[in-house]
């Protein structure tokens, strides 16, 4: 097999030494596992002939990107090979005409926002500089600015993909409108590397803000962050991001990091909102009233207040490796969830710390928790049952991975878990995908 491999990639692209380390751990240091072998394809011609050769030797694989998924679905948890997709890193003319531009799979969110000065790219993500087009596809990765332009799916105006017995698909023409069967790329969106492998996706582009403010407001509670927020959706023309972080992950900031406190005076929550242009200043004065306020429109300074949200995914982590459940209720049951999810948690482990942030116009709260006791998925009952009852979802944007498995039929019914397993037959007949993902 690995003289195979070798023929297909090159002997420098199958990697079987201590370099598989980097590649069979993620990002929070939680899952690992081991590999028998690390491949690079440099195109999707070499992708179809790698998972070929894996479909005929039944051996398993596990599709990778960046490796900042945060739900153990990119790992080799059970033996897997990994497909690496980093070297398959070109980036297309933008057409402007059509505002959309060609990518593949290893390129890196961040690239598509700097393709071109003009336009910039709907989703962004705290991890964008290493998190790739591939990866993104496949966990639908949702993000800072859901509320304006959609999840990644969203973003897809086509796809070329490679079915697990090396049947390439393509569908890259970038028709907005095209109702010819059955939208696969949709599917794909979520997939979690269990479908196929993405190679290659048209990319619609969003025009790039011309002079956006960000505001950073402090207030006394969940509540009254939530009804501030649920205005701003409803008030405020131009709004991009509406997301919000409490003083316990703060404070942790504050000790494990060169940040310094946002505000002058402190609060116990706080809402960052990003507007797309100057002309919605008025409505946004309006709306943080006396509350303390920190607002900036120069570059710097929106990267400076942006950094107090966007570094919270590291926050628990200073304290242990962290677990990072990230669930959605309905709007109606957001205060409930946002306020009662730290003594939930408490209930099955008094030495756990519980640091919440995320995407308060999406419904989306990401529970971050440094474990006090075992993990042994005492957390996960607690919080997805919680959220169950609200009438949640146990995952909003990370998806299931390894992390999730066995919670799913809270959010999902038997036949429609049975549905799943009929669509990834079809697509993987082999079984090679992700196994340990999604359970079949
Ligand atoms: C600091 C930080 C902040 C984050 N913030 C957010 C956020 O706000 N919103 C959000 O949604 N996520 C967030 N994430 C999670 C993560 O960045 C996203 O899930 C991202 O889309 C993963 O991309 P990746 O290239 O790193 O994929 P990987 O981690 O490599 O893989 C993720 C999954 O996709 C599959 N996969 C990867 N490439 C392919 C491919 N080409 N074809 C088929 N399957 C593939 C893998 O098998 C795996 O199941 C964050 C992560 C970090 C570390």
């Amino acid at each position: 097999m690995r003289r195979s491999l070798v023929d297909v990639v090159g002997e420098e692209h199958v990697l079987t030494d201590s370099r598989t380390a980097g590649y069979s751990v993620d990002w929070t240091g939680r899952y690992r596992g081991l590999t028998p072998a690390v491949v690079r394809p440099r195109d999707t011609a070499q992708v179809a002939a790698v998972l070929a050769l894996c479909a005929t030797a039944a051996m398993p694989v596990v599709p990778q990107g960046g490796n900042t998924g945060l739900v153990g679905g990119g790992v080799p948890r059970s033996g897997e090979l990994v497909l690496s997709l980093e070297r398959l890193d070109r980036l297309g003319p933008v057409d402007r005409d059509a505002t959309q531009v060609t990518a593949e799979a290893g390129v890196t969110l961040q690239r598509l926002a700097d393709a071109h000065p003009d336009l910039d790219f709907g989703v962004a993500i705290a991890s964008r500089h290493s998190a790739t087009v591939g990866g993104a596809i496949a966990t639908n990765a949702g993000g800072l600015r859901v509320l304006r332009y959609g999840p990644m799916r969203a973003q897809i105006r086509g796809i070329e993909t490679v079915l697990s017995d090396g049947t390439v698909l393509s569908h890259l023409s970038g028709l907005v409108k095209d109702n010819t069967g059955y939208d696969y790329p949709s599917l794909l969106a979520g997939s979690e590397g269990t479908l196929a492998v993405v190679t290659k996706a048209r990319l619609r582009l969003v025009p790039r803000p011309r002079d956006p403010v960000v505001a950073l407001l402090g207030l006394p509670g969940l509540a009254d962050l939530h009804s501030l927020a649920v205005r701003a959706v409803r008030e405020i023309p131009g709004l991009v991001s509406a997301e919000f972080f409490t003083s316990t992950g703060l404070d942790v900031l504050l000790r494990h990091t060169d940040l310094t406190p946002p505000l002058s005076v402190p609060t116990d929550a706080y809402l960052l909102l990003e507007v797309s242009d100057a002309g919605a200043m008025e409505a946004l004065a309006e709306l943080a009233g006396d509350l303390p306020a920190a607002v900036a429109s120069g570059a710097a300074e929106r990267a400076r207040l942006w950094a107090y949200r966007e570094r919270h995914p590291e926050a628990a982590g200073f304290l242990a490796p962290p677990l990072k459940l990230d669930v959605s209720v309905p709007a109606a049951r957001w205060v409930e969830l946002a306020t009662r999810i730290g003594d939930v948690v408490a209930a099955v482990d008094t030495g756990a710390r519980v640091i919440t942030f995320g995407h308060v116009a999406d419904g989306n709260v990401h529970v971050n928790i440094a474990p006090g006791a075992e993990a042994d998925g005492r957390h996960q009952d607690a919080v997805f049952g919680f959220v169950a009852d609200l009438g949640g979802s146990i995952s909003a944007e990370h998806g299931i991975g390894a992390l999730k498995a066995a919670w799913l039929p809270l959010s999902r019914t038997a036949a429609e878990r049975a549905l799943f397993a009929r669509i990834r037959a079809a697509f993987d007949p082999a079984g090679i995908l992700n196994p340990s993902v999604l359970p079949r």
